[in-house]
């Protein structure tokens, strides 16, 4: 099995006081050192988090694909990299969704980002509607197939499958559905990069908490989690990286 990856996405929560959470959860990564853990607070938290906890990793939420240029109110992966991070996380649903990323503007993160010397997490996954029409494996299968970067490795490239319907929701998918997914991503990654397929963690998220998430950690090919609100407090994080040990 793959060392598994367990990373919280705050979205656009948190602020400077919210940091002292990450106290216990540093602590807790360096009690559980068969996991790694990572937090991706906003932008302007990233800094100072990476100050703060220095054991931690820390991550960001978005990059923009340039080095630098005129693109007001973006952000570089070096300057994510400058500011202590070492992860990104590119094609959030709410990203591909709210800001209109393609499958090609996600790869051209990723790429920009394993350039920068980052960790690029890439997150696809299918709607409710998709998933009734039967059309999930296809659909998630098409979306890795178009934002994975093809010079991915084990050591630069996550991929976090996140349906869509289960984000925030409280509800996740059977393990089986799980089970069927990540089998698919696996299978699939092994096409698109060859040997090195095998070696990329395929994390699960959307409504991870205490309570589910040995049940999830220990499907097949589930290589860690991507947890969103679960992450904003230590209290339900910790009980989530103790789990995936
Ligand atoms: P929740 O854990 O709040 O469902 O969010 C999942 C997510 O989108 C993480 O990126």
């Amino acid at each position: 099995a793959l060392r598994k990856l367990v990373a919280g996405n705050w979205k656009m929560n948190g602020n400077r006081a919210a940091l002292a959470e990450l106290d216990a959860i540093a602590m807790a990564a360096e009690a559980n050192g068969g996991v790694d853990v990572a937090i991706c607070p906003p932008f302007t938290l990233i800094a100072p988090a990476a100050e703060r906890t220095p054991s931690l990793a820390i991550g960001a939420q978005d990059c923009h694909p340039a080095a630098s240029g005129a693109h007001t109110g973006c952000i570089s992966a070096a300057m994510l990299k400058e500011a202590g991070a070492s992860l990104v996380i590119v094609g959030h649903s709410e990203r591909r969704a709210d800001n209109h990323e393609t499958d090609m503007d996600i790869r051209a993160k990723a790429e920009a980002a394993i350039a920068a010397g980052l960790i690029a997490i890439v997150c696809v996954g299918e709607t409710e509607a998709e998933r009734d029409a039967g059309q999930a494996v296809s659909i998630v299968e098409g979306q890795l197939a178009g934002s994975v970067p093809p010079t991915g490795t084990g050591y630069t490239l996550v991929v976090a499958y996140e349906p869509v319907w289960a984000i925030g929701t409280g509800r996740t998918p059977s393990v089986a559905d799980v089970a069927q997914m990540h089998a698919a991503l696996r299978t699939k990654l092994g096409a698109l990069l060859g040997a090195e397929g095998a070696k990329v963690r395929i994390l699960y998220g959307g409504s991870v908490k205490p309570s589910n998430a040995a049940e999830l950690m220990a499907v097949p090919d589930v290589d860690g989690a991507l947890v969103g609100g679960a992450s904003l407090k230590a209290a339900d994080f910790v009980p989530i990286i103790e789990a995936s040990g």
